[in-house]
């Protein structure tokens, strides 16, 4: 039968850490620690393979199967704990928790203290001595349950949790401002309230049943796999829905049981830049939920920690140490203990860890332990850093790299010279790195109201997160480094400053007063995420410089990588970019792009306008220098690596102005009437352009287009090899799905070449191939690979002709399959291997069937996006083409496909 409940405690354990799959990532960590002689709280893991039944099968059937085995388990607990569950003088309370095989931090829910009643909290206050703590754990409990369980969270964003206002009246009623004023009897009357309140709302009676307690909290933890702010962390962090949650319950340990009692957040390295330090933050006398909710302003671990801190909020030494205390300095032996454990589990998991920790009353207990989220800048490093100090290989370097997150790095930062005359307004703690400037909004659910905006909130809770997605930055006045807002930040590598304490905010009216100066909802203001400074209005920002470690990086991924990777760049300046990220060759130069600038527009629309060969032969003559320019400067920026240069592709109606203002613009610049160049516009419409009168099908209409471009190449190349330069030009014929479309124009381009090494004497080497961007071309590759001499896989085109999606208008629809789960991603961002990926290996195989060492690549977008580049190694691509500021992103993508 099979095994659906795994137990932990006292150094044993039935999982261990590389069972994540079936016991989610805490679990399997949970039994780890347990094993490798870290103190953790006895408990039990029932397994993903069970939220699956759950959803499957039902509440019902899916817990008659797993009883036995749970109670089995909570038996277990108890002998560890020498407590008995649902006791009046001995109770044994748990804490139930989700774990995803991928971390969802805050995603899911989490109920404390369960096993609590009116026997129960009197046993534990007798055993603890403490009524008041009791009480707390009570109340908390309580609030907890009914959020969690029995659904009493506030429905929208104007209403207050009914548990939060409770708290607030009584506090009013007492005179009192803070939860630690209230004595033991105000607790007792919370837990009243609270209890009436959840009469009134849902209509049922709190239960008093730790079992029934029990079960409802599995429940409730199973349901949140499928909430809506757990769906939109999967979907952004392509997490699958069948994966399923784990649900952990463990023994409880507490943090609030007095002053030798307390609960934090460490990590092993510095999340944020990668150092070497250990660091985090921690509570006196408090439970979990207090250090990541951002209630209470945490304080440091470290003592240089605690100092840097307090330099950063300009608190005094003095204060600092009477105050806000390190925990090196308030528990001295816990703290030792702290810092060996964490040393012991990276050396263990190789890796750097983000921990949670409680103290309860002198004692450490590890709760949890994991792989820690961290900033692009801190995952290069990490891995270069334990890479050098000999802890990992070179490929798991490497392998620790997400190339996606490299972007990050890729960011701006500000101009220094803008950020000299900026007005700096408040500072909070510098939570995420990089620079964000944007216009203000307080609500996440309107981030999308401005082009760029920068998130104000008071603090962000988990279901802000598509909001924070949204905007450009974070900004928030309560919250340390751990809190919601900073965490999740830094997983998205997004600017945050947090706990800037001089913001004060009212969502009410939409502004936000900091030192007596109003800011409206869509003002500007800019923040630092590495100072933790804030400043007034929009800064302009500039490109990154790449550290040391990036560039180790890079040269471990060409180490390991089987493909080159180009660009996609239309100008000598992208060249030139991307030269400086590494770019070997241009993979794709759209011409187009060309034709707009100064006077290019103009001789651009005489062709068009042309009304034979004759006319458009005068025109294009007018273009030819212009072209010959631009590609001069393109072939020398690349000097030395192939150029694939495109001739003509989009319909010519995108030439053309199609408001009214514009088009008297052309015609009195044409010489013509506003009514002759409304009928051209007219002439040009299609009612389907991308499927249209485009790519090679204008050069197999108007030849003298094609024979102009392959005239500027070839002149272009053969100028510059007389100048030394060292050029390969290859010419691209793009949109054919017949052999003959691509015969004809081949055939005009080698002519043309040939007419112009006789006229100049002089010859290069250069290459005629083309794109497979239609299905039929890919279903014949192996005939038009008998004429042309290399493919570029225009996926984006294949795309919108595989699917059918239009790709001017799938924005339309495509949310919304994503959201149903009718499509898992956008396959214009990532190449849909199942159905279009067939067709480019097709394409591939029946191209090299019939000319062996035909050269391959693709230069859709998905030439940078690293699950397409690990398909085109897969299908043994040649190179992957994409925008310049990808191009490390597919460097790293191209050496790990290629790391076995
Ligand atoms: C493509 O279709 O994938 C491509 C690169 O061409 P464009 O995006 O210019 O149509
Ligand atoms: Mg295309």
């Amino acid at each position: 039968m099979a095994k659906h409940v795994y137990t932990f405690g006292a150094g044993k354990a039935e999982g261990k850490a590389d069972m994540k799959n079936l016991l989610g990532g805490k679990g399997a960590n949970l039994a780890e620690m347990n094993l490798i002689g870290v103190p953790v709280p006895p408990g039990f893991t029932i397994t993903t393979e069970v939220c699956t039944m759950y959803n499957e099968e039902g509440q019902e059937k899916t817990f008659n199967r797993i009883k036995p085995e749970v109670e089995a388990a909570v038996a277990l607990v108890e002998e560890l704990t020498g407590t008995t569950f649902g006791d009046k003088d001995n109770p044994c309370l748990l804490s139930v928790r989700s774990g995803a095989r991928a971390s969802m931090p805050g995603m899911m829910d989490t109920v404390l203290n369960l096993g609590m009643n009116d026997d129960a909290v009197e046993g534990i206050a007798k055993k603890s001595g403490n009524p008041r703590f009791a009480w707390d754990s009570y109340r908390r409990f309580v609030q907890m349950y009914g959020d969690v369980v029995m659904d009493m969270k506030p429905a929208s964003k104007e209403e207050h949790d009914p548990f939060e206002e409770i708290i607030d009246e009584l506090k009013e009623e007492k005179g009192i401002q803070l939860d630690t004023d209230f004595t033991t009897e105000d607790l007792k009357e919370l837990v009243r309230r609270f209890k009436a309140a959840v009469k009134k709302v849902t209509g049922k009676d709190f239960p008093t049943d730790p079992w029934e307690q029990l079960w409802g909290s599995v429940a409730a933890v199973f349901n949140s796999w499928e909430n809506p702010r757990a769906i939109f962390y999967r979907r952004m962090e392509q997490i699958p829905d069948e994966w399923g949650t784990a649900v952990n319950v463990q023994a409880m340990v507490f943090g609030n049981m007095g002053e030798s009692s307390g609960t934090g957040v460490a990590f092993t390295r510095d999340a944020g830049t990668g150092e070497d330090v250990f660091n985090g933050e921690y509570l006196i006398n408090a439970q979990g939920e207090d250090v990541v909710a951002g209630i209470r302003t945490p304080q440091e671990i470290t003592l240089s920690g605690s100092r840097k801190w307090a330099e950063l909020q300009g608190v005094s030494e003095e204060e600092r140490a009477s105050k806000y205390p390190s925990l090196e300095e308030a528990m001295p032996e816990i703290y030792k203990q702290l810092e060996e454990t964490q040393q012991k589990l990276e050396d263990h998991y190789k890796d750097m860890q983000d921990l949670e920790f409680t103290i309860q009353e002198g004692k450490l207990w590890l709760l949890q332990t994991r792989n820690g989220k961290r900033t692009g800048a801190a995952m290069v490093k990490i891995a270069v850093d334990l890479l050098e100090q000999g802890v990992i290989d070179d490929k798991t370097a490497l392998k620790r790299i997400d190339a996606n997150k490299l972007d990050e790095l890729l960011h701006p930062v500000f101009e220094a010279s803008a950020i000299k005359s900026a007005n700096e307004i408040a500072k909070g703690l510098p939570a995420s790195p990089g620079a964000a400037t944007g216009q203000v909004v307080f609500f996440a659910d309107e981030a999308a109201k401005y082009p760029v905006s920068i998130l104000v909130r008071v603090e962000t809770s988990p279901e802000d997160l598509e909001g924070m997605h949204i905007a450009k930055g974070i900004l928030t006045a309560r919250g340390g480094m751990t809190s919601h807002a900073a965490v999740v930040a830094r997983g998205m590598g997004k600017c945050c400053v947090s706990g800037a304490g001089a913001v004060k905010i009212n969502y009410k009216t939409r502004i936000m007063t900091i030192d007596g100066k109003e800011f409206q909802e869509g003002d500007w203001i800019s923040l630092n995420g590495s100072t933790g400074k804030v400043y007034e209005g929009k800064i302009t920002t500039k490109d990154p410089e790449m550290s040391g470690d990036f560039a180790k990086i890079m040269n471990l991924a060409d180490k390991f990588s089987r493909m080159k990777v180009r660009t996609n760049a239309d100008s000598p300046n992208d060249a030139k970019v991307a030269r400086k990220f590494g770019a070997e060759g241009i993979g794709l130069c759209r011409t187009e792009h060309m034709f707009f600038e100064g006077d290019r527009i103009k001789a651009m629309r005489e062709m068009i306008l042309a009304n034979n060969e004759t006319e458009r032969r005068k025109a294009l003559e007018k273009l030819l220098p212009y072209q010959r320019e631009d590609f001069e400067g393109i072939l020398e920026a690349m000097a030395g690596f192939g150029v694939t240069i495109r001739l003509l592709d989009p319909p010519l109606h995108e030439f053309v102005p199609h408001e009214e203002a514009n088009q008297k613009d052309m015609a009195k610049e044409m010489g013509i009437s506003t009514e002759a160049v409304k009928a051209l516009v007219e002439d040009l419409h299609e009612f389907n352009p991308m499927l249209g009168h485009r790519g090679c099908r204008l050069g197999n209409t108007y030849p003298e287009i094609t024979e102009m471009q392959a005239r500027a190449i070839i002149e272009a190349a053969v100028n510059l090899k007389q100048k030394g330069v060292d050029v390969l030009p290859e010419i691209m014929v793009p949109l054919i799905g017949t052999v003959k479309e691509y015969k004809m124009q081949a055939d005009i381009i080698h002519a043309t070449a040939k007419k112009v090494f006789e006229e100049k004497g002089s010859k290069v080497d250069y290459l005629v191939g083309t794109m497979i961007e239609v299905p039929r071309a890919a279903l014949t590759a192996d005939l038009v690979a008998n004429e042309a001499e290399f493919f570029s896989f225009g996926t984006n085109d294949l795309t919108q002709m595989t699917f059918g999606y239009s790709r001017d208008d799938a924005g339309k629809f495509l949310p919304i399959y994503i959201e149903k789960g009718i499509l898992k991603n956008d396959p214009f961002q990532v190449l849909d291997q199942e159905g279009v990926g067939q067709l480019v290996k097709m394409g591939v195989e029946k191209g090299r069937s019939v000319k062996s060492d035909l050269k391959v690549g693709i230069c859709g977008e998905h030439g940078g996006e690293p699950s397409s580049v690990m398909f085109c190694d897969s299908v043994g691509m040649d190179y992957v083409s994409c925008s310049p500021y990808r191009v490390p992103i597919a460097r790293v993508a191209a050496a790990q496909a290629n790391i076995k």
